[in-house]
């Protein structure tokens, strides 16, 4: 998409004081309304963003449906990529003008942060699903009416937003944003636990259990940037695992009506697989994740089960296999060090794919906004 040039932070109104039109939800299951609303004052440690595109996560359908907060009013999204139009001034990494894709926000001071984990930041939650900044603030607003925001630092879904500039990775320009935004958030976390968490060796077996687009991030992960040299992918829907195997899977298994602990055994030579991650949140699919892990194995929750569920382990058969069971979010990235758009080869051809496939699952979806007063949007499955 065209970018309209670089903007001066000087000249002409603030983009603050510009039309915003977002998707409110005003209820819990109701529609995602489109409104215009009000961008508050920027802080210094915030940019505004002009979104070009941004990808819709589960999350943001379960917070829509009151499953995860904030309460309504709300502008969700967290997936989000544009153009910077202003910086605070404390923000030093970025520029108007600059390309960026959106990812997770995080305080940068507690000791997960420190470590360069800010996934697994102590205040994160609240920065992610409160609804406010940390301070308790908002910054879009109906009118009188204050909208929970930011979400995620961002709250994506807005043709503009003010966004907590640590959230900001800086891209190329030549990049297409509106293939690249789920990368902040479903694709990294199915390519970062592969590469982060864990890690297969050389000739090591890897699986993936549910291949939407987080796991199919996995998959495209662990076969470009790993020595392991079996890859399984599997899921219930054929489409997706041709797709997972046009992707280099070199084991496909349709778990409908099956024993997936036995056929993973026979895909192994008995052994079990070595390293697993489980992007379903089902926990029947988990238990025969962690069943078909080899001695030694690593295995991953990444999607998320509803409260209150739990999975079994029996500690007497747990001693002596030595599998470890780690849950894994947003693949433990550091999305402002790692640069995300280096986890896929700049091939045209291979973004191309990438798209399709998630496209074509109608496990992701797409909100492409024009520019001006007037936005179109998309919701394509
Ligand atoms: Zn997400
Ligand atoms: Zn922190």
């Amino acid at each position: 998409m065209q970018t309209s040039g670089i903007m001066n932070k000087s000249p002409g109104p603030s983009a603050s004081s510009k039309p915003v039109t977002a998707l409110v939800i005003t209820s819990h299951n109701g529609p995602f309304e489109q409104r215009q609303v009000q961008l508050k004052d920027m802080r210094p440690d915030e940019i505004i963003v002009r979104m070009v595109a941004t990808g819709v996560c589960h999350t943001d359908v379960g917070s829509a449906m009151g499953k995860l907060p904030p309460s309504p009013p709300a502008v969700l999204g967290h997936e989000g990529a544009g153009i910077v139009e202003e910086v605070g001034a404390d923000v030093n990494h970025l520029a108007p003008g600059d390309h960026v894709l959106l990812s997770i926000t995080s305080c940068g001071a507690c000791r997960p942060c420190l470590r360069g984990l800010p996934s697994y930041c102590r205040v994160g939650p609240r920065l992610l699903f409160g609804g406010a900044r940390a301070d308790g603030s908002h910054t879009m607003s109906m009118g009188d009416v204050d909208i929970a925001s930011p979400y995620f630092g961002q709250s994506s879904f807005a043709s503009r937003s003010i966004v907590t500039a640590n959230c900001a990775v800086k891209l190329d320009k030549d990049v297409p944003l509106d293939v690249l935004c789920p990368l902040g958030c479903g694709l990294q976390t199915g390519a970062g636990t592969v590469l982060n968490d864990l890690k297969p060796s050389v000739g090591e077996s890897i699986a993936v259990f549910g291949v939407g687009s987080v796991g199919l991030a996995a998959v495209m992960a662990a076969v470009r940037f790993t020595p392991a040299t079996q890859i399984i992918a599997i899921d219930i829907n054929e489409s997706r695992l041709q797709l997972a195997a046009e992707l280099g899977a070199t084991v496909t298994i349709n778990s409908s009506g099956k024993d997936v602990v036995e056929l993973i055994k026979a895909a192994t030579a008995g052994e079990g697989v070595d390293r697993a991650l489980d992007a379903t949140g089902n926990t029947a699919v988990i238990e025969a994740m962690i069943a078909s892990a080899a001695n030694n194995g690593i295995v991953a929750t990444v999607g998320a089960a509803p409260a209150g569920k739990f999975v079994n382990i029996e500690p007497a058969e747990w001693i002596g296999r030595n599998v470890s069971y780690v849950g894994s979010c947003e693949g433990s990235a550091h999305p402002q060090t790692v640069r995300m758009t280096q986890y896929f080869p700049s091939d045209p051809l291979f973004y191309f794919i990438s798209f399709l496939a998630h496209m074509n699952l109608g496990s992701l979806f797409l909100l492409l906004w024009n520019f001006g007063s007037k936005v179109a949007f998309r919701l394509s499955a």
